[in-house]
Formats: structure tokens, sequence, C-alpha cells
């Protein structure tokens, strides 16, 4: 990345912290052993699993025995969701929302495909699900409820207690993806009432390609692969010892950091939000005032298409994102954006703006002195905005 780049896509994926490969670095070198080997380079290695498994739990507020180290959220998702609806045997009943992940909403419909039930349930304009629409929705045969802690395009937090206390009283599994909370938003499993939870290490400082599932002890899972014993017999291969060390140090150092990388978010968030409504004051913002996670701006200009702003952004060095699926390939806006019901005129033209720990206000001046006349040069070359 050019030194004067300025990244503001934080919600896509995050630098590995300098702490958390220091932590790392012995694991890719010297202490190479296999966890499962019964000489001391191997039970070295069994020790830093070990210890790691012990600072995440510490931080989620459970026991080792909970912890499963994967490779991704999206592995953690599929085991979660899979292997609980799957435990009973026979088919059931799948309770979720509009605007899930593709790594939830694809689980769901695979499912579906194999003869289960799925509702997917719709949200606010705001992007909020309501808990009660949950209630309403259980049957007999519900076997897991999923729902996102904060979604990954427009931020919006989601009653997530709520719909835990909901399935706690009807005796069914509660799953959460909280690929995007970690960092920001409190991750006590026991305070939050969930079965199982999902995260992504590369989200948080950790690299790409490691995750942690939580799961709630004594509950019935089917494993998802077939192999070796490893991470109590629910995750077989062996273990990759330097990223399960960086993502416990990085998850340790989020939780630690917790309120002043909010407050550091919000206030550098707020800056770029108000400055930009003030130039465009025709744009919208996406997803909920509040309940919106601190790194998270979402907006949409009327009249134009996000990768023609994604590309003039590009042009100056500042790497933003539509945050959505919507690829030039395909003119599908976002599954969350039609969700939300971002009306016509505006849906191809969202972009997404995350800040993170190392973005300034300088940063946010720098976006600010582009993007405005960016979005305008586009609009009066386009039919949309100029029908206004
Ligand atoms: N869930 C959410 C909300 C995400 O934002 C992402 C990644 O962007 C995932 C799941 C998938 O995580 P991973 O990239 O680690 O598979």
């Amino acid at each position: 990345m050019p030194t004067e780049a300025v990244y503001m896509d934080h919600a896509a994926t995050t630098g590995v912290h300098p702490e958390v490969l220091e932590a790392m670095l012995p694991y890719l070198g010297p202490q190479y052993g296999n966890p499962s080997s019964a000489h001391q380079l191997g039970q070295a290695a069994r020790r830093a699993v070990s210890d790691a498994r012990e600072r995440v739990a510490q931080v989620l507020n459970c026991g080792p025995s909970e912890i499963i180290f994967t490779s991704c959220g999206t592995e953690s998702i599929n085991l979660g969701i899979k292997g609980i609806v799957k435990a009973a045997g026979g088919t059931g009943h799948i309770i979720t929302t509009a605007i899930e992940h593709h790594a939830v909403l694809h689980t769901v419909e695979q499912l579906e495909r194999e003869g289960h039930e799925v509702s997917v349930l719709p949200v606010s304009s705001e992007g909020i699900l309501d808990p009660e629409q949950v209630r309403a929705t259980i049957r007999p045969n519900t076997r897991l409820i999923s729902v996102m802690y904060a979604n990954n395009e427009i931020g919006t937090i989601q009653p997530v207690r709520a719909v835990a206390r909901i399935a706690h009283e009807a005796g069914i599994a509660f799953h959460i993806d909280s690929v995007q909370a970690a960092g920001a938003l409190p991750l006590d499993v026991r305070d939050l009432g969930v079965t199982s939870l999902a995260l992504s290490g590369h989200k948080f400082y950790a690299p790409k390609g490691v995750g942690i599932m939580y799961l709630r002890e004594k509950t019935k899972i089917q494993t998802q692969q077939q192999g070796g014993g490893q991470e109590h017999g629910l995750r077989a291969g062996t273990e990759n010892v330097p990223y399960i060390v960086g993502i416990a140090v990085a998850l340790e150092r989020a939780d630690r950091r917790r309120k002043a990388y909010n407050a550091h978010c919000v206030e550098l968030r707020d800056l770029l939000l108000d400055g930009l409504l003030r130039a465009l004051p025709d744009s919208r913002v996406n997803g909920h005032r509040t309940e919106r996670l601190p790194n998270n701006a979402h907006l949409s200009f009327r009249g134009v298409e996000a990768q023609a702003i994604l590309m003039g952004l590009d042009l100056k060095n500042i790497y933003a994102s539509s945050g959505s699926a919507c690829v030039s390939a395909s003119l599908e806006p976002s599954h969350v954006l039609t969700a939300i019901g971002v009306p016509r005129e505006y849906i191809y033209g969202s972009l997404r703006l995350s800040v993170g720990e190392a973005t300034t206000r300088e940063h946010v001046g720098r976006v600010l002195s582009h993007l405005p006349s960016l979005v305008r040069r586009l609009q009066a070359l386009s039919p949309v905005a100029a029908a206004s």
C-alpha cells in the first residue's frame, strides 16, 4: 500500500498488528512442532495452543473446552449452523434474517436443499430485526435461530440478547455471526446467552485464515470434516499454531482496547459523515443512527454507480468498498440494501467507508476533499441525478 494511501475498508479486513505478528513469529520459525507430537517440540506447540485457548475463553467468559479454532469466520458459521441442525438427525426448521452474510444465507440455503425448512425474517428500513417476529416464527420443529450480531454492510447492531431470551424460553439453539462485532462490541457469551458464536481473526488485526467458534458445553453437534481428534474431536486437522497464537493475542488486545477504539472510531466516523452530508445534502445514510458499529459509515448517492466512485477514489489512493455484493459483472444490488428498501435511484451508488485503529483526522480530510467533488462530477453526467 502506498505510504500516502488512505485505507477506509477495515470492515473488509485489517492488517496484522505488530504485537500480534511478534507473538506469532516463533511459531512460524523455530517452534514449528506439531501439537500432537509427544516430544518436547510438539509439547511446546501444544502448550501454545492451550494457552491461546485459555486467553480466548477468558475474553468470551467461557470454558476452554468450549473454544474451537477454525480456518475462518465462514468455517465457524458452517460448523455452528450445519453442525447443530444436523445433530438431531432427520429434518427441522431454521430461522434467520434477510441481511445475514452469505456465509449464513448460503449455508441455510444448502440445508433447505437437503430438506430442512428455513424462515428468513425481514428487518426494518433501518436494518434492525424485531425479536417478536422471531418469537412468532418459532415452530415445534425449530432447531436453530441464527442472527448476526452486527451487519457487515450497514453496520447495524441486532438485538441479540432479546433474541437469545426468546430462544432460551423455547429451548432452541441460538447461533450468532459475530465476525463484524469483534473489537467493538462485548463478546461475553454468558451475558449474550448464545449457544454458538463465530469470529474471524482478520477483522481484528490477526491474519486472514483463522477463526474461532464458541460452542456451549453439552451442545450436540455433527462434525463437518473427518480426520484426527483435534479441537476436542470437533474440527479435524493439524492446528495452525502460529495463527491460533495470533488470534488469541489479537482478541485479548481488541478486548483491552475496546473503549478507546470505539471512541476513536466514533469521532472520526462522525467527522466523515457530517462532512459528507454537509457537502452532499441529498445523500442518504443507510442503517440505524445509533445502533451501528462505531467504525461504519454507509451512504448512498443519487443516480451514480458505486464502481465509478470506487475507481475515482482508488486513483487518489483512497480505498473503500461498495459494501455490497454488487459486482461489475452483475447488476444485482446488495441483498442488504434491497432488504432495507433503499430507493432504486440510490441503491447503485452505495459506498461503505469503515475507519480503523490507524485512521487519522488527516485521512478523513483527504476523503472529504475528494469524494464530494467526485460524486458531483458523476451526478452531472447521470440522467437519473439530472432528473431530480
Ligand atoms: N460474517 C460476516 C458478517 C463477515 O463480515 C464476514 C467477512 O467479511 C464473514 C462472515 C466471513 O468471514 P471470513 O472471511 O473469515 O470467512
